[in-house]
Formats: structure tokens, C-alpha cells, sequence
């Protein structure tokens, strides 16, 4: 073995699952979350590019870090929906796992967000149609995300929403279920995750609710410079909607945003709500929106 291939903090340029002998030529990076790193892996033969997360042995030694990313794998390979990140495949050689991907060369929602701030209304409706969509379908198989947030809902070339990232996902074993613990901490955070009351599908709808506001006024609704001071907010619901947002969103961020998590709405409500289903939503968006605002016209 080479010293190159030796090194456990080196990936090889080509990377061979040894399940079947396909091959994959390791092309552009992508970026790096709290484990994994992403590059594009171009299958050997086929020429299909695949985004590749690749996650070091080494960062996985703790027992719960690896039964973690074991039911990541669980969870997600038994997803199908053409809003959720398609999982193809996972392997393992002696340095790494890896897991093979859909790739969404627009990156994610977060930097569409910093580019952006506040988006138009059609907007909105269009990626909020989507989310809903997608979780509603997680909701039916009785999985919680919770951890949705703008830099786990990714996007293709068409600007399609791509719910990815189910590290913090849950399944709801039996009806009624209550959650009692998270392991890791989810961004967009309900307040019955903070008092430790027991949780369940809702705090997928408060996420949702957070990620909704943010996008109509572009910054998020319980935002301080200290991570404590926001955490007193969400556990009072201490947020206020600007006068210029419309009635039927406000609305919807209010219902969302409910202290007492039976108080909030399904996602299947929140498809038929009054913001949802009154109001020009497009069935495309082109790519100028990352940068620029459209004029629906
Ligand atoms: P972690 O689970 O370790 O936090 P992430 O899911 O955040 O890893 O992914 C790390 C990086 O890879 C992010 O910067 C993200 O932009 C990129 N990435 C993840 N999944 C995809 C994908 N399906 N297509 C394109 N890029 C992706």
C-alpha cells in the first residue's frame, strides 16, 4: 500500500466498491458538513456523476457516532420521493464510508438565502410547496426530520427542492409516541426539544414555520446575538412579523409557530392552507433567482 493510500485522511482519486467492482473517479469538491466531506463521483463507464459523501473511520470510533450514521443510512435508503435527495448506494473501504447521492449542483436553499434575504411571495410558495411535500410523505412512513433548516433542503439545475441530511431523523414506532431526546442539536430548534417535554411530527411543522419566516423577511425569527437569549425566546414564541408581510402568510407563520406543539397544524393542512392555495404560485423558477429577484409579470 502506498503512503498516499495509507493515510486515513486521504481519499484515492479512484474509489472502487468492492460489493460489485463499480468504480468511481473522484471529480469536484463540494463542501464539508460536521462529518462528512461531499466531492462529485463520476461513475467508471456509465459517465452518471453522483454527489459523494465521504466520511472518515476515524470519526467514527464512538459507538453512537457510528450507530448514528447507521440509522442515517437506515432511514434514508428507504426513501423515494422526487423531494427528497435520492440515496443510491453506500460502501465502505478501509479508511472510509461512503454514501452515494443525487447530486443538486445548486447547493442549498442557505446560500440562496444569504445571496437573496427576503424572497417575493410566488417564491416562497413555490419552495414551501415543495418542503411540504416532501415531509408530508416522511410524516406518512412516520419519520420526523427534525432537523430541517435552509442548508439541508438542497437544489438541482431546475431549482427543485431536495430534502437531504437525515442524521437527526427519527422513526415513530408506535402510535402517540413521544421522542425524548435528540442526539446533536437541530438549528431550527421547537420548544418542546428545549424543555425536554417529549416531542413527535410537530416539531418538523415549527422548523418548517421558522424556515417559512425566514424566507418572507429574510432573517430568522428568534435570531440574538446569543444562542441562550434565543433559546428564552422560542421557549415564550417571543417573535413579531413585519406589518408589509401579507395577511394569509402571517397567518401561516403564527399557526406554525405555536408554543403548545397539538395546537400546530398537519403538514397536510398546511398544503390547504389560505397562503398555499390563494395566490400565484410558478410551476418553474429559472436559475436568475439565485441572485436576482424575478418579476412575475
Ligand atoms: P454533514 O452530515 O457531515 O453535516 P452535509 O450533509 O452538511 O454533511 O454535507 C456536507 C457538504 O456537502 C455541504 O456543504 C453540502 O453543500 C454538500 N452536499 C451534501 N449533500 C449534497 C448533495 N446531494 N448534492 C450536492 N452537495 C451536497
Amino acid at each position: 500500500m502506498s503512503k498516499r493510500e495509507d493515510d486515513a485522511s486521504t481519499i484515492p482519486e479512484t474509489i472502487v466498491d468492492r460489493n460489485n467492482g463499480f468504480s468511481y473517479i473522484r471529480r469536484r469538491f463540494f463542501g464539508k458538513g460536521g462529518f462528512a466531506k461531499c466531492y462529485e463521483l463520476e461513475k467508471v463507464g456509465s459517465g452518471v456523476i453522483y454527489a459523494g459523501k465521504i466520511v472518515s473511520k476515524t470519526l467514527l470510533m464512538k459507538e453512537n457516532q457510528k450507530e448514528k450514521m447507521a440509522q442515517e443510512i437506515h432511514i434514508h435508503r428507504s426513501l423515494e420521493h422526487r423531494n427528497i435527495v435520492k440515496f443510491y448506494t453506500y460502501f465502505e473501504d478501509t479508511h472510509n464510508v461512503y454514501v452515494l447521492l443525487e447530486l443538486c449542483r445548486r447547493r442549498s436553499m442557505m446560500e440562496l438565502h444569504k445571496r437573496r434575504k427576503a424572497l417575493t411571495e410566488p417564491e416562497v410558495r413555490y419552495f414551501m410547496k415543495q418542503l411540504l411535500e416532501g415531509v408530508s410523505y416522511l410524516h406518512d412512513l412516520k419519520i420526523i426530520h427534525r432537523d430541517l433548516k435552509l442548508g439541508n433542503l438542497f437544489l438541482n439545475d431546475h431549482l427543485e427542492v431536495k430534502i437531504g441530511d437525515f442524521g437527526l431523523a427519527a422513526k415513530i414506532e408506535y402510535s402517540g409516541q413521544r421522542k425524548k431526546t435528540v442526539c446533536g442539536t437541530p438549528n431550527y430548534i421547537a420548544p418542546e426539544i428545549l424543555t425536554k417535554k417529549g416531542h413527535s411530527f410537530e416539531v418538523d411543522v415549527w422548523s418548517i414555520g421558522c424556515i417559512l419566516y425566514t424566507l418572507l423577511v429574510g432573517r430568522p425569527p428568534f435570531e440574538t446575538s446569543s444562542l441562550r437569549e434565543t433559546y428564552n425566546r422560542i421557549k415564550k414564541c417571543e417573535f413579531s412579523i413585519p406589518s408589509h408581510i401579507s395577511e394569509n402568510a402571517a397567518a401561516m407563520v403564527h399557526s406554525m409557530l405555536m408554543p403548545d406543539p397539538l395546537q400546530r397544524p398537519s403538514v397536510k393542512q398546511l398544503l390547504r392552507s389560505d397562503f398555499m392555495t390563494i395566490g400565484y404560485c410558478p410551476r418553474d423558477l429559472p436559475p436568475s433567482i439565485l441572485t436576482t429577484a424575478p418579476r412575475f409579470d
